[in-house]
């Protein structure tokens, strides 16, 4: 809105205050500098972070919890008549309720899983007083949001990660990369409180023609995994798919996305699906609803429709599939170790959204 601001201070001599994605305190300062307007206002990111003016002040940015333009938490609450909170901040108006205060016992915790679920457990715990040690199997945080960053319209993600990895590094967690949760390292481990937040892993349909090579997941996609042809059908019509055909129509790609339901981004919130329906139209992304994919071929691929119960081959070089997460509970079940308690926050529990790995995680440790 700042081009708006800027047109309307010059035709009036009253103070002009502008408004919309101003949480970025570089941008914000550029707004004022280069006369654009005479004021700042601050909405969803005092949500995310109401410390954002201090910190900004006192020129540590890097400290401020980035609003990621989700609306799960603010105003898709309200749609669904829940008091106003955020995503990234269990404890938007509940301050006196949910303040992170000391434990009255300080133990040893292992969390198991670097992903936001993690981080933020391992973040909240550190932060109690406890002694915490993060085990990672990659070479890096951040779980699925590594890849779903990827994107340049998910910068905001990003600064979600960043933000992370700056706190957990000032907490001085024992954070171990590389380090992979198995049955016969647990048994050696003692911990009193054990987190698992192993994640997710996509789901592959069982369908003729799935082991093809043509066939790549979503995630392996934006990890720069896997070759992407020219012509792209993509699998599922979720956040995950319609970002992904996105990103690839983005890189010259024709892209057609394939939804079993009636519409595609059932579960979003209703300003961001219309933007993302206009990413979609805008980079020429063919969309069909109501069909199934029910074969690869060496080809491309049959769908069915599922109303007028018609079979059409369509000409792909690659198939991406997006068509869910189900939880990576085959190394849970498995681990044991000699924690008096044990908690499973994030996509191990159930696959769901930031949102949900991080109230869990928080609700979960906020008590240990
Ligand atoms: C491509 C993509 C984009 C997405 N974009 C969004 C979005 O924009 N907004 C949104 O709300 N949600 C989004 N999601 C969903 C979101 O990523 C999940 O809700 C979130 O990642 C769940 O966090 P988690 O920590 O539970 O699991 P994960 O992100 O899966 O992290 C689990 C971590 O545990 C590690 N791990 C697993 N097993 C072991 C072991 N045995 N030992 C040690 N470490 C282990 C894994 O390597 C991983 O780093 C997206 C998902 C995908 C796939
Ligand atoms: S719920 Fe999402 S959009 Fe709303 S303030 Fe929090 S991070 Fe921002």
């Amino acid at each position: 809105m700042v081009h708006v601001a800027d047109v309307v201070k010059q035709a009036v001599r009253i103070p002009v205050i502008t408004v919309g994605r101003l949480g970025y305190p570089d941008l914000a300062e550029r707004v004022l500098r280069e006369g654009k307007a005479d004021f700042i206002a601050l909405g969803r990111p005092l949500l995310a972070d109401p410390e954002w003016p201090l910190k900004a002040k006192e020129g540590r940015k890097e400290d401020i919890r980035p609003c990621i333009g989700c609306h799960d938490g603010c105003l898709g609450r309200i749609v669904h008549v829940h008091p106003l909170s955020c995503a990234v901040n269990p404890a938007t108006g509940n301050e006196r309720e949910l303040e992170i205060l000391p434990a009255e016992r300080k133990k040893s915790v292992l969390v198991i899983g670097g992903g936001i679920a993690g981080m933020e457990a391992t973040r909240v715990a550190a932060l109690r007083g406890h002694s915490v040690t993060l085990y990672e199997k990659r070479d890096q945080l951040g779980g699925h949001l590594v890849e779903g960053s990827v994107p340049e319209f998910k910068n905001d993600v990003r600064l979600l990660i960043e933000y992370y990895l700056t706190q957990l590094k000032k907490l001085n967690v024992k954070i171990e990369l590389n380090k992979e949760a198995i049955p016969e390292l647990m048994q050696k481990i003692e911990c009193e409180v054990m987190v698992v937040a192993t994640g997710s892993m996509p789901v592959v349909p069982d369908i003729p023609g799935i082991e093809k090579d043509t066939v790549v997941s979503a995630i392996d996609v934006l990890a720069g995994g896997g070759q992407v042809g020219e012509d792209v059908l993509v699998a599922g019509g979720g956040l995950v798919g319609c970002e992904v055909a996105v990103y690839l129509a983005q890189k010259g790609r024709r892209v057609t996305v394939v939804e079993m339901q009636g519409e595609i981004l059932p579960r979003v919130f209703e300003a961001n699906k219309q933007y993302l329906h206009k990413m979609l139209t805008e980079n020429g992304v063919r969309v069909l609803t109501n069909t199934a994919l029910a074969r690869i071929t060496d080809e491309g691929a049959i769908l069915v429709n599922k109303i007028h119960r018609y079979e059409a081959e369509v000409a792909a070089d690659t198939v991406v599939l997006a068509v869910g997460l189900k939880p990576r509970d085959d190394v849970v079940r498995h681990l044991e170790c000699r924690a008096v308690e044990l908690y499973h926050v994030g996509d191990c529990r159930e696959p769901g959204r930031i949102m949900d790995a991080i109230w869990g995680a928080f609700e979960t440790l906020r008590t240990v």
